[in-house]
């Protein structure tokens, strides 16, 4: 009778996990179907190829990146639903922020908050969080102003 008891709940989760984790080795397949991708985009609007360079940077080590002149706290910030405004995503680089430059959109003037932000940052912090980050702030006007023009 136990044949016909389900499976384990654990035992489907690994199964599951196995099978739909990434994996180091995993990296070059998916580098190949992404170049694959950009020969034949088939009429999709891609973001830069550069953009994929990132991507597989970001995928293939847990270690961080080093990006000059980022735009992170320069063009972009990362603002919670609590108020807290962060330079960008990352956790990384929300840990790293000193105490003293964490702030607050709660009762603060925009006009000040953002006065002081440096022209761009030299950044060590570069991770599988900021990867998105790149389509979203210099390639969406680009995209959207290629869908406008249709
Ligand atoms: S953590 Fe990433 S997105 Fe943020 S400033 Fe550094 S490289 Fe840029």
């Amino acid at each position: 009778m136990t044949g016909l008891l389900p499976p384990e709940p654990d035992i489907v989760t690994g199964q599951v996990f196995t099978a739909l984790t990434h994996r180091p080795e995993d990296v070059s397949a998916v580098a190949g179907q992404l170049s694959r991708l950009y020969d034949e985009p088939a009429g999709l609007a891609l973001p830069d190829p550069s953009y994929v360079r990132r991507f597989i940077d970001a995928i293939s080590t847990q270690d961080s990146g080093h990006v000059p002149d980022c735009f992170g706290g320069a063009r972009l910030w990362f603002i919670q639903p609590d108020g807290s405004v962060w330079d960008c995503p990352s956790d990384r680089r929300i840990a790293a922020t000193p105490a003293a430059r964490r702030r607050t959109i709660q009762g603060a003037d925009a006009r000040l908050l953002f006065a002081d932000r440096p022209a761009c940052t030299n950044c060590t912090l570069f991770s599988r969080d900021c990867v998105n980050m790149w389509p979203l702030v210099l390639d969406m006007p680009r995209l959207l102003n290629a869908r406008a023009a249709r």
